[in-house]
């Protein structure tokens, strides 16, 4: 018989009663160390007090409201991004894809309203990923993804990732704009080249397009700074973020310079849920954290501590591990063998990982990991590794 809950997920059979810090619990006592982190989400781990009281304080006051009113949350929390990015406007959904999407009609009504119409294809590229919806599956182009749903949307063009030259090449009298990740996250942990963004940037400026950049997975301290592009002195025309934005909190904004923000006058685009008060109470929360002047260096620095002895590791055992990538705290193992076997075995040793694209095994800590945890965490990992490496000896 079908469960009623719908079986579209591969769930590993353990459920968590509760949290602390990068630590989740079981009802019967076992505990788990959390480097998944519910996907790059639980961006302040689990319980944190900050997060926690603001969020049961506000729920006592009100929840909801729409967006027929003022939410001064919003407001705020907006301001705060204004003041820390390159964006002039913020736009407040729900989810990673909401955000795509409206990063996507904002794209395509910034040309509109400029007087190319006839601009409206978006270049996206290989080992992606946007989202689930109609539209963000077809931005992802991946085959798996698009399987059963019809046609995919059409005004997606694919290039391969960190190819100027092909950017260049795919650039048409119909591209509108660009959307990239700094860092692609569910593709493998694949980072931009250096200057690829800076090309990018160039790219668009030379042909009138705009730069959109999914900093869903990568934004939000997730790499030591609080966007990912901050590590270089490129900007983007619109950036998307959502998953660590409310520490867990379903959130998502579009945040745009004003070129892009003045089309979107009242009715051109919406949502009911985005941006509420307790939404956005969450976010705030998460920013009064994240805003503190040590907090993001010392993620810088703990994260650095953790690629150190990642490398270790992956010199240790070069049967398994091929290789370490990806920034701060959203790191990838490259595997020789499988990562999701991988994945279960550091299930047993007491670790929670995700796997990712291209046979990584992907490691996103909540960015409050402490020292002693990346330790243990490293310690699971060995176990975990050792377990293979002593299979293919025995095999041999
Ligand atoms: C997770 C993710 C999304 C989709 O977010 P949802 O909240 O699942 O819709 C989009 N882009 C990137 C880069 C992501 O990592």
């Amino acid at each position: 018989m079908i469960p009623a809950l719908m079986p579209n997920y591969n769930r590993a059979d353990v459920a968590f009663e509760r949290g602390e810090g990068a630590w989740l619990f079981t009802a019967d006592g076992r505990r788990f160390l959390d480097f998944g982190a519910g996907i790059a989400t639980s961006s302040l781990g689990h319980g944190h007090p900050v997060l926690t009281s603001a969020i049961a304080e506000q729920a006592a006051r009100v929840i909801h409201v729409s967006n027929l009113y003022r939410v001064p949350q919003a407001e705020t929390l907006a301001a705060r991004f204004v003041e820390n990015s390159f964006a002039d406007s913020v736009f407040f959904c729900n989810s990673g894809a909401e955000a795509n999407e409206g990063m996507v009609k904002m794209i395509r009504k910034a040309q509109a309203e400029a007087g190319h119409p006839e601009r409206w294809r978006i270049i996206c590229f290989d080992g992606a990923f946007h989202g689930r919806t109609l539209a963000m599956i077809s931005a992802t182009g991946n085959a798996n993804y698009l399987k059963g749903y019809g046609p995919p949307v059409d005004g997606f063009d694919h290039v391969p990732f960190n190819n100027l030259n092909a950017l260049r090449d795919a650039i048409g009298p119909e591209t509108a704009g660009i959307i990239v990740e700094p860092i692609q996250g569910e593709g493998g942990i694949r980072s931009a080249n250096e200057g690829f963004l800076q090309g990018l940037r160039a790219a668009c400026d030379e042909f009138g397009l705009l730069l959109g950049l999914d900093e869903v997975q990568t934004g939000m301290g997730r790499t030591g700074k609080l966007f990912a592009h901050q590590w270089t002195t490129m900007t983007p025309d619109v950036m998307s973020l959502a998953k660590g934005i409310g520490g867990g909190f379903p959130m998502g904004a579009v945040l745009t310079t004003e070129a892009v923000a003045k089309n979107m006058r009242p009715g051109t685009h919406g949502t009911t849920f985005g941006g509420s008060p307790l939404a956005c109470t969450a976010g705030n929360a998460v920013l009064d954290v994240m805003l503190q002047p040590d907090f993001l260096p010392d993620v810088e620095r703990r994260a650095a501590m953790l690629r150190t002895q990642l490398e270790a590791l992956a010199r240790d055992f070069p049967s398994v591990i091929q290789d370490v990538r990806g920034h701060g705290f959203l790191l990838g193992l490259k595997l020789s063998v499988p990562n999701t076997d991988m994945q279960a075995a550091c299930l047993g040793a007491g670790l929670l990982t995700v796997a990712a694209g291209d046979n990584v095994l992907r490691l996103a800590p909540p960015l409050i990991v402490s020292v002693s945890d990346c330790e243990a965490a490293v310690g699971m990992l060995r176990r975990a590794a050792a377990h293979f490496a002593e299979s293919k000896v025995a095999a041999q």
